[in-house]
């Protein structure tokens, strides 16, 4: 009868593994009428100066609105959408939109308004169409291209073959700037940087744990975290630490000479509304 519990064991394992690779399916296959529907919305997350606390920039960060599963982070679904080659149609309207809320906060704060920061999956990076997509974007909706910045992963642009290093080149000379996401994470060629359009460098938030607080620092990460950001100024770029929960943090990062702060110490992610409030607040300072 071992055999049986035996058997058994496996049934229950297939049940499961199977129970889970439908549902991934059904959310593959729901994404195109979803993206029609526009089930999808956009949250932004402010990235703070950590010198004088004012917005810089803003994250653009991507939610669905599933009818029956309800609401569901990215993490649930970019890296399916990246699969099935539904987050080329998908990055272009987050990037649309993104592009549009923008434009509305530079009419209406002028020179205070900030950047639009917008993440690239690998794939959109690869696509053919990336600069006329951005162009087209641009121009409909008037934003300034200085006000746009794009987030690559060290992945997806260490090692990229000429034809999408280009296409970044041609962005950059447009005014866009890019910023390459959760550094320090990934495989990176720290020589190879000086030669890619980067303008930033976002500090992957994991390396803040070991900021956590004055008092239990932790010295190698410590070390890593400033010698990136020397790294980073060598070559001429802006610093962006992610993941900022503590006041302790923040300061640790501001006395390493990093610019800029991203985390739920100064904002978590939220509707457009939340951060009109904050650039309003700003303006009456
Ligand atoms: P990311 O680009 O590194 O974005 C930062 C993530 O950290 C966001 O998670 C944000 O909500 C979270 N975060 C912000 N502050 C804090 C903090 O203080 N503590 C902690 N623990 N987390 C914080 P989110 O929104 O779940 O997004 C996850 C990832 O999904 C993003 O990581 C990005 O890689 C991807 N993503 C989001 N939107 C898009 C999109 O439109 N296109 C693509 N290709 N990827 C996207
Ligand atoms: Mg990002
Ligand atoms: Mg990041
Ligand atoms: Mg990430």
């Amino acid at each position: 009868w071992a055999k049986a519990e035996g058997k058994n064991q496996w049934a229950l394992f297939d049940t499961e593994r199977n129970a889970s690779e439908v549902a991934q399916f059904r959310l593959s296959a729901a994404m195109p009428a979803a993206l029609e529907r526009e089930e999808f919305y956009v949250d932004y997350q402010p990235l703070v100066e950590l010198g004088e606390y004012t917005v810089s920039g803003v994250e653009a960060l991507v939610r669905w609105w599933h009818p029956e599963l309800g609401r569901l982070g990215p993490d649930r679904f970019i890296g399916l959408a990246e699969e099935t080659g539904m987050i080329v149609p998908l990055g272009r309207w987050v990037l649309s939109k993104a592009c549009e809320q923008a434009k509305a906060w530079q009419d209406e704060f002028g020179r205070a308004a900030p950047f639009m920061s917008v993440n690239l999956a690998v794939r959109q990076s690869r696509d053919p169409n990336l600069v006329s997509d951005v162009t087209e974007i641009l121009d409909r909706t008037g934003l300034d291209p200085g006000k746009l910045q794009l987030e690559l992963t060290e992945s997806a642009i260490m090692g990229t073959a000429d034809e999408p290093l280009e296409a970044l080149r041609t962005l950059s000379r447009m005014g866009v700037r890019i910023a390459i996401d959760d550094f320090g994470t990934g495989y990176s060629n720290l020589a190879y940087l000086r030669h890619l359009p980067v303008h930033e460098l976002k500090i992957a938030g994991s390396f803040m744990e070991g900021l956590a607080d004055s008092e239990c620092i932790d010295p190698v990460d410590a070390r890593i975290v400033s010698t990136l950001v020397d790294l980073a100024h060598t070559l001429g770029l802006t610093v962006t630490a992610e993941g900022v929960e503590t006041h302790a943090q923040a300061k640790r990062m501001s006395e390493i000479g990093c610019e800029t702060g991203q985390g739920w110490l100064f904002a978590k992610p939220g509707p457009p509304d939340a951060v009109r409030e904050l650039l309003t607040a700003e303006q009456h300072r």
